[in-house]
Parts: C-alpha cells; sequence; structure tokens
C-alpha cells in the first residue's frame, strides 16, 4: 500500500480514473459476468479511511496483486466537496439526505445523483458504506433493524463484535436506506480512526471480504480473522434531537455509556434531555450542531450468540 496521499492528490485520482457518469465514481468491470457491488467512503468528508483504502484497493486491482474474476465493483467517492474541506458536509448531513433530496443544497444535489446511480444500476447486491472516527480506535458495524439480509451480510464478512441496529424512523435518510429501497443490502462500518494505518485497514478487509463473499476474486485473499462467538448489538429506541447550545452533560460520554431511567444526561436551549429508560448512548459524531438530525441515539443492548443465529 503507497503511502497517504494528500486530500487533492485524491480527489485527481478519483477524476482521472472515474469513468462513470456519476462524478468520482470508478467502475471495475471482470470479464465475466457476476455480481455489482458498490463501495462508498467519504460519505462524511471528514472521514478518509476509506477512501484511502479505496485507492489502496483499486491500485491492488491496477498493479495486478487482485484480480476481479467477475462482476463488478463501483468504487465511489461519497462528498467530494466536503472531502476537499475535511468537514463532515457542506450544507447539510449526507447520510441523512436520501429521503428527501433537496437541489439547493450541495448534498441534496449529491444525494439525487447517487440516488440516479444506483436506479442505473438496479444489478447491484450491496452497498458498503465506510466511515471513521476522530476520536480513538472506534469500529462498529450499522444497518437497519428490519433487515435480515444486512445483518446476515455483517456476520459473514465483518468481525467487529459490535452492532448498531437503528430503526429508520430513528435515523432517516442514509444511504445504506436507499440502498434498501433498491434491493441492495446496506451495511455501514465505522472503521476505526480517521488517519491511523489500522482504520484503512480495517476498511481494506471489509472490501476485500465482502468481494470475497460474493465470489468476485480471482483468488480468495488469505485472511485468518477469526470472528467473534458473540455480538454486542445497540438497537435505536429514540434519537437524540439538539437544539442550540447541546451539550452533554456527562464527561467521556461515548457509545455505551450507560444511563439509568429518568437520568438527564445533556442540555439544550430546550432543557435537559432525560433518559425515559434505562438505555446506553451510540453518538456517531462527538460534534453537534443545532441543524444536526441527531446527536446520537439511546439504545437498548442486545447480545447475539452467533450459534443462535
Ligand atoms: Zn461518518
Amino acid at each position: 500500500m503507497e503511502n497517504e496521499k494528500s486530500r487533492e492528490d485524491i480527489l485527481k485520482y478519483f477524476r482521472t480514473y472515474g469513468n462513470c457518469k456519476l462524478p468520482y465514481c470508478i467502475e471495475v468491470v471482470a470479464h465475466k459476468e457476476g455480481q455489482h457491488v458498490v463501495i462508498v467512503g467519504g460519505t462524511h468528508g471528514n472521514e478518509p479511511a476509506g477512501v484511502q483504502a479505496m485507492v489502496a484497493f483499486h491500485r491492488q486491482l491496477k498493479n495486478g496483486e487482485i484480480k476481479l474474476a467477475r462482476g463488478k465493483v463501483s468504487l465511489l467517492l461519497g462528498n467530494p466537496r466536503a472531502y476537499q474541506k475535511d468537514q463532515r458536509y457542506i450544507d447539510r448531513d449526507l447520510n441523512r439526505s436520501f429521503d428527501d433530496p433537496d437541489s439547493i443544497t450541495l448534498e441534496g444535489r449529491r444525494a439525487s445523483e447517487i440516488i440516479y446511480y444506483l436506479e442505473q444500476n438496479n444489478d447491484t447486491v450491496a452497498l458498503l458504506d465506510l466511515h471513521s472516527v476522530s476520536i480513538g480506535e472506534f469500529k462498529i458495524c450499522v444497518y437497519e433493524k428490519q433487515n435480515p439480509r444486512s445483518l446476515d451480510l455483517t456476520l459473514s464478512i465483518s468481525d467487529l463484535p459490535l452492532h448498531f441496529a437503528y430503526h429508520p424512523k430513528h435515523m432517516p435518510g442514509t444511504l445504506i436506506e436507499a440502498a434498501g429501497k433498491h434491493h441492495i443490502c446496506g451495511l455501514i462500518v465505522e472503521c476505526g480512526n480517521h488517519v491511523s494505518r489500522q482504520g484503512i485497514n480495517t476498511a481494506l478487509e471489509h472490501i476485500q471480504a465482502l468481494l470475497g463473499h460474493y465470489h468476485l476474486l480471482e483468488a480468495s485473499i488469505s485472511s485468518e480473522r477469526s470472528m467473534p462467538a458473540t455480538i454486542t448489538q445497540y438497537e435505536s429506541i429514540q434519537f437524540i434531537k439538539p437544539a442550540a447550545h447541546f451539550r452533554f452533560l456527562i464527561d467521556g460520554v461515548k457509545t455505551g455509556t450507560k444511563l439509568a431511567g429518568g437520568q438527564k444526561f445533556a442540555q439544550d436551549d430546550h432543557g435537559y434531555h432525560i433518559a425515559p429508560q434505562e438505555c446506553f448512548i451510540v453518538v456517531p459524531s462527538m460534534i453537534v450542531k443545532p441543524t444536526d438530525h441527531d446527536a446520537g441515539f439511546l439504545c437498548k443492548r442486545n447480545r447475539l450468540a452467533r450459534s443462535d443465529l
């Protein structure tokens, strides 16, 4: 894998190798027919690990280090403008824009372009949306609770022991929800830190495992990953809606922070946020703006034993 490139280099890479009507999308097609999978990185512009992994993967394909035996893979830079500026988004969160894309905001227009692409590529079987985090090496798989196909796919390709299963009404407008509307199995992976080698490697492993799962790669890449016997799954019970001056009242709040029923856990201009029952916090981003759809989620915790599933 080559050294990390600058953001401008990466944008140029996608412009150079981008070969379809959707800007910043690289399609690689094998000679033999097979399934079509879509990989996305940089849905949030400040999360480069998945983008770096996509470029590393594309280089491996170009070098012949890895060969696409059949089918097609699309590598899509989700939000190029936000990526260029190292911002989560420009006008609105792209990953909450897919249920009502507007023609005014940058993300609204990008969401429409991507939806059109999914419509035109109705043979797509799976979409992997790669994210990363700013603090630590936090890793989690995220999918819709009601979608058993996504859980099956996650268990097949991911060795991460932590899952977040959300109800679409709590997190509307995600890219994987848009994928689901087109019968595409969607999965988000938070791969670890934005800038660590580990984050990029986790993203790369998930890309390779997804393609391996659909038999798209020539030789199976030897990965001796041991799959965890049990999964901790957080299931959303409500989203935390922030108003102006939102802040958590708990020091070091993070995904998995436990709340007692009735506990005041956050405050903003509308008053206190109070836990309705014993529950756990899931926070996708530590930077909360009042315009954000959510500042995180309150969840119950399920333990899944792989042998029972
Ligand atoms: Zn993200």
